[in-house]
Protein backbone atom coordinates (compact mmCIF):
# COMPACT_ATOMS: atom_id res chain seq x y z
CA UNK A 1 0.00 0.00 0.00
CA UNK A 2 1.43 3.22 -1.37
CA UNK A 3 0.30 6.01 1.05
CA UNK A 4 0.29 8.42 -1.65
CA UNK A 5 -2.03 6.53 -3.68
CA UNK A 6 -4.91 6.77 -0.75
CA UNK A 7 -7.42 8.57 -1.37
CA UNK A 8 -7.60 12.00 0.83
CA UNK A 9 -10.14 11.58 3.81
CA UNK A 10 -13.75 12.56 2.28
CA UNK A 11 -15.42 15.47 4.38
CA UNK A 12 -17.95 12.77 5.05
CA UNK A 13 -15.45 11.51 8.05
CA UNK A 14 -14.36 15.21 9.37
CA UNK A 15 -14.33 16.85 12.45
CA UNK A 16 -17.87 18.68 12.74
CA UNK A 17 -16.23 21.26 15.04
CA UNK A 18 -13.28 21.62 12.98
CA UNK A 19 -14.70 21.04 9.72
CA UNK A 20 -10.86 19.09 9.11
CA UNK A 21 -9.86 15.93 9.56
CA UNK A 22 -9.51 14.32 13.22
CA UNK A 23 -6.19 15.85 14.59
CA UNK A 24 -6.28 13.47 17.44
CA UNK A 25 -7.03 10.37 19.25
CA UNK A 26 -10.23 10.41 21.76
CA UNK A 27 -8.08 8.08 24.14
CA UNK A 28 -4.15 8.94 24.19
CA UNK A 29 -4.65 12.28 22.25
CA UNK A 30 -1.30 11.37 20.05
CA UNK A 31 -1.29 12.98 16.75
CA UNK A 32 -3.03 11.42 14.06
CA UNK A 33 -1.41 13.20 11.03
CA UNK A 34 1.81 11.14 11.88
CA UNK A 35 1.53 8.93 8.77
CA UNK A 36 2.91 5.66 10.16
CA UNK A 37 0.10 5.45 12.83
CA UNK A 38 -3.42 3.92 11.41
CA UNK A 39 -6.31 5.29 12.95
CA UNK A 40 -10.35 4.52 12.92
CA UNK A 41 -13.20 6.99 12.64
CA UNK A 42 -17.10 6.66 13.58
CA UNK A 43 -19.46 9.53 13.65
CA UNK A 44 -23.11 8.95 14.34
CA UNK A 45 -25.43 10.49 12.74
CA UNK A 46 -29.15 11.74 13.67
CA UNK A 47 -31.02 12.21 10.74
CA UNK A 48 -34.57 13.72 10.06
CA UNK A 49 -35.40 12.98 6.40
CA UNK A 50 -38.53 15.50 6.33
CA UNK A 51 -36.45 17.90 7.05
CA UNK A 52 -33.26 17.15 5.55
CA UNK A 53 -31.57 17.92 8.79
CA UNK A 54 -28.44 15.96 10.08
CA UNK A 55 -27.03 16.34 13.78
CA UNK A 56 -23.58 14.27 15.14
CA UNK A 57 -24.32 12.18 18.01
CA UNK A 58 -20.91 11.52 18.72
CA UNK A 59 -17.90 11.41 16.91
CA UNK A 60 -14.53 10.36 17.31
CA UNK A 61 -11.08 9.10 15.65
CA UNK A 62 -9.29 6.55 17.71
CA UNK A 63 -5.19 5.41 17.11
CA UNK A 64 -4.77 1.74 16.48
CA UNK A 65 -3.00 1.73 19.96
CA UNK A 66 -6.08 2.22 21.45
CA UNK A 67 -8.37 0.64 19.55
CA UNK A 68 -6.74 -3.21 20.70
CA UNK A 69 -6.92 -1.75 24.03
CA UNK A 70 -10.36 -1.03 23.78
CA UNK A 71 -11.02 -4.58 22.32
CA UNK A 72 -9.03 -6.46 24.69
CA UNK A 73 -11.75 -5.16 27.49
CA UNK A 74 -14.28 -6.61 26.15
CA UNK A 75 -15.56 -10.12 27.12
CA UNK A 76 -14.57 -12.82 24.51
CA UNK A 77 -17.98 -14.07 24.40
CA UNK A 78 -18.90 -10.26 22.90
CA UNK A 79 -15.94 -10.74 20.56
CA UNK A 80 -17.03 -13.94 19.45
CA UNK A 81 -20.65 -12.77 18.93
CA UNK A 82 -19.60 -9.53 16.61
CA UNK A 83 -17.52 -11.49 14.40
CA UNK A 84 -19.86 -14.02 14.23
CA UNK A 85 -22.75 -11.55 13.24
CA UNK A 86 -20.27 -9.86 10.83
CA UNK A 87 -19.50 -12.85 8.89
CA UNK A 88 -22.98 -13.77 8.84
CA UNK A 89 -24.43 -10.12 7.60
CA UNK A 90 -22.20 -7.69 6.30
CA UNK A 91 -22.41 -8.00 2.70
CA UNK A 92 -19.20 -8.01 1.61
CA UNK A 93 -19.62 -9.19 -2.20
CA UNK A 94 -21.56 -5.86 -3.10
CA UNK A 95 -18.64 -3.81 -1.51
CA UNK A 96 -16.64 -1.31 -3.72
CA UNK A 97 -13.15 -2.48 -4.61
CA UNK A 98 -10.24 0.44 -5.05
CA UNK A 99 -6.78 -0.92 -6.44
CA UNK A 100 -4.30 1.56 -6.00
CA UNK A 101 -2.29 1.80 -9.36
CA UNK A 102 0.86 -1.39 -9.32
CA UNK A 103 2.97 1.66 -11.19
CA UNK A 104 3.29 -0.61 -14.46
CA UNK A 105 2.01 1.12 -17.56
CA UNK A 106 -0.75 -1.59 -18.73
CA UNK A 107 -2.61 -1.31 -15.37
CA UNK A 108 -2.43 2.74 -15.12
CA UNK A 109 -4.07 2.61 -18.95
CA UNK A 110 -7.00 0.27 -17.55
CA UNK A 111 -7.49 3.32 -15.14
CA UNK A 112 -8.86 2.54 -11.93
CA UNK A 113 -12.29 4.58 -11.18
CA UNK A 114 -11.84 7.48 -8.87
CA UNK A 115 -12.53 6.70 -5.21
CA UNK A 116 -16.13 7.97 -4.39
CA UNK A 117 -17.39 7.66 -0.89
CA UNK A 118 -21.19 7.78 -1.55
CA UNK A 119 -20.56 4.43 -3.43
CA UNK A 120 -19.05 3.14 -0.33
CA UNK A 121 -21.72 4.38 2.34
CA UNK A 122 -24.56 4.81 0.28
CA UNK A 123 -26.37 1.54 2.10
CA UNK A 124 -26.00 -0.18 5.10
CA UNK A 125 -23.75 -2.57 4.97
CA UNK A 126 -25.76 -5.13 7.04
CA UNK A 127 -29.37 -4.32 6.08
CA UNK A 128 -29.15 -2.87 2.43
CA UNK A 129 -31.17 0.39 3.56
CA UNK A 130 -30.25 3.78 1.71
CA UNK A 131 -29.12 6.32 3.93
CA UNK A 132 -31.41 9.32 2.87
CA UNK A 133 -33.91 7.30 4.46
CA UNK A 134 -32.53 6.18 7.47
CA UNK A 135 -33.01 8.16 11.13
CA UNK A 136 -29.85 7.07 12.56
CA UNK A 137 -26.66 5.56 11.33
CA UNK A 138 -22.93 5.40 11.58
CA UNK A 139 -20.12 5.82 9.52
CA UNK A 140 -17.00 4.44 10.23
CA UNK A 141 -13.68 4.50 8.20
CA UNK A 142 -9.82 3.37 8.70
CA UNK A 143 -7.60 6.28 8.01
CA UNK A 144 -3.60 7.16 8.12
CA UNK A 145 -2.75 10.64 8.09
CA UNK A 146 -4.91 12.63 5.73
CA UNK A 147 -5.64 9.62 3.44
CA UNK A 148 -8.42 7.02 3.96
CA UNK A 149 -7.40 3.10 3.54
CA UNK A 150 -10.74 1.81 1.46
CA UNK A 151 -10.47 -2.05 2.85
CA UNK A 152 -13.94 -3.46 4.76
CA UNK A 153 -14.07 0.69 5.58
CA UNK A 154 -15.62 2.66 4.97
CA UNK A 155 -19.04 1.51 5.51
CA UNK A 156 -22.43 2.63 7.11
CA UNK A 157 -24.21 0.96 9.46
CA UNK A 158 -27.84 1.94 10.30
CA UNK A 159 -29.45 2.52 13.40
CA UNK A 160 -31.28 -1.35 13.64
CA UNK A 161 -28.24 -2.92 12.36
CA UNK A 162 -26.51 -1.50 15.76
CA UNK A 163 -29.66 -2.12 17.59
CA UNK A 164 -28.95 -5.38 16.57
CA UNK A 165 -25.40 -5.39 17.89
CA UNK A 166 -26.00 -4.21 21.03
CA UNK A 167 -28.02 -7.49 21.36
CA UNK A 168 -24.78 -9.49 21.12
CA UNK A 169 -22.79 -7.27 24.35
CA UNK A 170 -22.76 -9.34 27.09
CA UNK A 171 -23.30 -7.48 30.79
CA UNK A 172 -19.35 -6.94 31.51
CA UNK A 173 -18.88 -5.32 27.86
CA UNK A 174 -21.48 -3.42 28.37
CA UNK A 175 -20.10 -2.55 31.63
CA UNK A 176 -16.73 -1.56 30.28
CA UNK A 177 -18.47 0.47 27.36
CA UNK A 178 -20.52 2.62 29.62
CA UNK A 179 -17.24 3.47 32.10
CA UNK A 180 -15.52 4.21 28.88
CA UNK A 181 -18.81 6.56 27.72
CA UNK A 182 -18.60 8.27 31.08
CA UNK A 183 -14.85 9.31 30.52
CA UNK A 184 -14.64 10.64 27.33
CA UNK A 185 -17.97 12.03 26.38
CA UNK A 186 -19.08 14.90 28.05
CA UNK A 187 -22.04 16.15 26.01
CA UNK A 188 -25.22 17.37 26.75
CA UNK A 189 -26.56 13.60 29.13
CA UNK A 190 -29.47 13.12 26.66
CA UNK A 191 -26.73 12.30 23.77
CA UNK A 192 -24.54 10.38 26.33
CA UNK A 193 -27.47 7.44 27.02
CA UNK A 194 -27.26 7.48 23.24
CA UNK A 195 -23.60 5.83 23.35
CA UNK A 196 -23.68 4.25 25.85
CA UNK A 197 -24.08 0.85 25.05
CA UNK A 198 -23.31 1.02 21.60
CA UNK A 199 -20.48 -1.06 20.23
CA UNK A 200 -17.13 0.19 18.58
CA UNK A 201 -17.36 -1.17 14.64
CA UNK A 202 -14.14 -0.50 12.81
ZN1 LIG B 1 -4.67 6.55 20.96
Amino acid sequence: MNYEELPDIPKEFFNSETGSPFSNCLVCECDLKEEAVPYSIERAIRHYPEMELKSVVFEYAMCAKCMAQMESELSSETKMAIMKYFAENFNYQNRPQWLAHSGDKESEALAKPEFDINDWIARCSVKELPREELYEYTLCARCIGDKIIPEVAPYMISGQAQDDLIELFSNKSLGFLDGFTDKYFTGPPELKELFKGRPILV
